[in-house]
């Protein structure tokens, strides 16, 4: 039933860089099998063992630049001093599938796609227990430099401070059980109200 009525839905994960997302995507992905998770595209160089095409699609700023002025963003902000987007394409074709679309954005980003797409849109905000712990896991990951990690901290706080803008919160303390919750968040992103159609379900109903 729902397949025949709604056209999929989006659940934006945002967090601080560090607090854990991936790990959890990659549990999530586990359980989930009709998601389209959103490549993003950036100017930031790429980390030791990412992948264009996988983890983002990386280009110059004035190719960035260039998408902006061709309007082929949903939505995009700059980020840590890079520009991250998210291109409109892609989404619109996995929204056409009855998918959900994962994206895993700023809160800037979210704001943005809670003013286009609200009806269909679903958020989570995930971090990390405390601040100390965000810290030690950007210093394990040894990604970044002290001064990157230490701008990653300072987002991370400010970020915080738009909690309430999300629907629902998860800890990331045990990879278990906040997968767990990500998931069941995800079977709920799908079965909104907003996404279906108060008068095809009228219809049907009445026979
Ligand atoms: P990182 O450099 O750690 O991969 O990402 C830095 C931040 O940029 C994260 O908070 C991430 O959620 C955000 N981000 C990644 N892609 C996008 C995007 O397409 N749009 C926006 N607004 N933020 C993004």
């Amino acid at each position: 039933m729902i397949n025949e009525l709604n056209k999929g839905a989006i659940l934006i994960i945002s967090g601080p860089s560090g607090c854990g997302k991936s790990s959890l995507l990659k549990k999530f992905y586990e359980h989930f099998t009709n998601y389209y998770f959103s490549i993003s595209t950036t100017t930031r160089a790429p980390r030791i063992g990412e992948v264009h095409g996988i983890d983002y699609f990386f280009v110059t700023k004035e190719e960035f630049e260039e998408d902006i002025k061709n309007n082929n963003f949903l939505e995009y902000a700059r980020v840590h001093d890079n520009y991250y987007g998210t291109s409109m394409k892609p989404i619109n074709q996995a929204l056409n599938e009855q998918r959900l679309v994962i994206f895993d954005i700023d809160v800037q980003g979210h704001d943005l796609v809670r003013k286009k797409l609200n009806d269909i849109t679903t958020s989570v905000f995930i971090t990390t227990p405390t601040l100390n712990e965000l810290e030690k896991r950007l210093i394990k990951r040894n990604t970044d430099t002290e001064t990157i990690i230490q701008n990653r901290l300072k987002n991370a706080k400010i970020e915080l401070e738009s909690l309430d803008k999300y629907d629902y919160f998860i800890l990331n303390d045990d990879l278990d059980v906040a997968s767990k919750k990500l998931i069941s968040i995800g079977h709920a992103s799908m079965i909104k109200a907003s996404l279906f159609s108060k008068q095809v379900i009228i219809e049907n109903w009445i026979g």
